[in-house]
């Protein structure tokens, strides 16, 4: 198939509309990572995401609306169920980077939400992903426009890399302006449960509530074994509350290594690991965000794609400090070294 390109003028976003609500498949700008959206509520189309993605069908999709009165159809109980907890999150982060899990109705299939019996939604503020859900009059399942297993696109070059030729459509915006994906707060539990960090921060989110929110267990430490993305094979044995976690992400082709350490014992260790990789016929890359998390999170999944397209064979990132934002991009950079850390 031919994947058109759309702008984000108002005739594009309206033709984008028209291709969700007839079962196709559209990626679009968010203003954390691009998605690949389909209508939500069609477990067919729902279907041809995964196929598309490579993904595995039991990893489940965040459900995206444009106004809070959508979530009436898509929660147990409607919107008269809502609790005090979600109240509070929803108008402290809505529109914005923050996924909240509910209990499902039954009008969001078993392929959207990978057959739990919990919906993520989130409510995007990016201006052109508001409007195509507007236009196509359906709340949009999409997870993250890039193959199974691959670095998250925040361009659209990055969508079209991965996507080209398998998709109907995709919304041409700008780089996305956070560069990782939402914050996914679980609010189905006794305990608020961060399943997934992000921009939106374990401190904020706890000020927001007025009591304690945790971090899912398995965020903090490593995982028993890692699946391989080529064949979306996981340890059976390793069910985690957010099923995304027991696939290997963001894996660019090279190798991936971290760094811990000061500026200057950066410096040492990649220069000796540089130019043992040389020695080896190897390209060496060397990445140093030097502790400002906000661009990290921006531009890591971009520079790691765009080494893969200069042809590095091995990536040395230096370590930044797991607190706030730093903790969720810190989560991105050990999964795509594999934990693999240099002390
Ligand atoms: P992606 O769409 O690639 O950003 O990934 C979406 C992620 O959201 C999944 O991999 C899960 O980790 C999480 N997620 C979506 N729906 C649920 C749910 N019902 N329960 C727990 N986690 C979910
Ligand atoms: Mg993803």
């Amino acid at each position: 198939m031919t994947t058109e390109r759309l702008t984000t003028e108002l005739d594009d976003i309206l033709r984008a509309g028209d291709i969700i609500r007839r079962g196709g498949l559209v990626a679009f700008p968010t203003e954390t990572v691009y998605g690949l959206g389909a209508n939500a509520l069609d477990a067919e189309a729902v279907s041809s995401v995964y196929a598309a993605k490579g993904r595995p069908s039991d990893n489940p999709m965040i459900v995206h609306i444009a106004e809070k009165s959508e979530l009436d159809d898509l929660i147990r109980g409607g919107l008269e169920s809502l609790t005090e907890d979600a109240r509070r999150t929803m108008d402290a982060f809505w529109p914005g980077p923050l996924t909240i899990i509910f209990p499902k109705s039954d009008a969001v299939p078993d392929a959207t939400t990978g057959g739990l019996d919990t919906v993520a939604v989130r409510m995007p503020s990016n201006r052109a992903a508001y409007m195509l859900i507007a236009a196509s009059l359906r709340p949009i399942a999409a997870p993250s426009a890039n193959v199974s297993g691959r670095p998250s696109p925040t361009t659209a070059e990055d969508v079209l890399e991965d996507m080209d030729g398998r998709i109907d459509a995709i919304i041409m915006g700008e780089q996305c302006d956070v560069g990782i994906e939402s914050t996914v707060l679980d609010l189905t539990g006794e305990v608020p449960t961060i399943l997934r960090p992000g921009i939106i921060t374990k401190e904020e989110l706890t000020e927001a509530l007025g009591r304690e929110v945790v971090y899912y267990k398995s965020l903090l430490e490593k995982p028993a074994e890692t699946a391989d993305p080529e064949d979306g094979v996981a340890d059976t044995e390793f069910k985690p509350k957010s099923p995304g976690m027991k696939y290997r992400h963001y894996s660019p082709k090279a190798k991936v290594r971290l760094i811990e350490g000061s500026r200057e014992e950066f410096v040492a260790k990649a220069k000796e690991l540089g130019v043992e990789a040389i020695r080896n016929g190897l390209k060496p890359a060397v990445l140093d965000y030097r502790e400002d998390e906000h661009a990290a999170a921006h531009d890591l999944f971009a520079d790691l794609r765009e080494f893969d397209r200069q042809g590095y064979d091995l990536i040395l990132i230096r370590t930044l400090e797991e607190s706030g934002l730093g903790f969720s991009v810190m989560n991105r950079m050990l999964k795509s070294a594999g934990y693999d850390i240099v002390k």
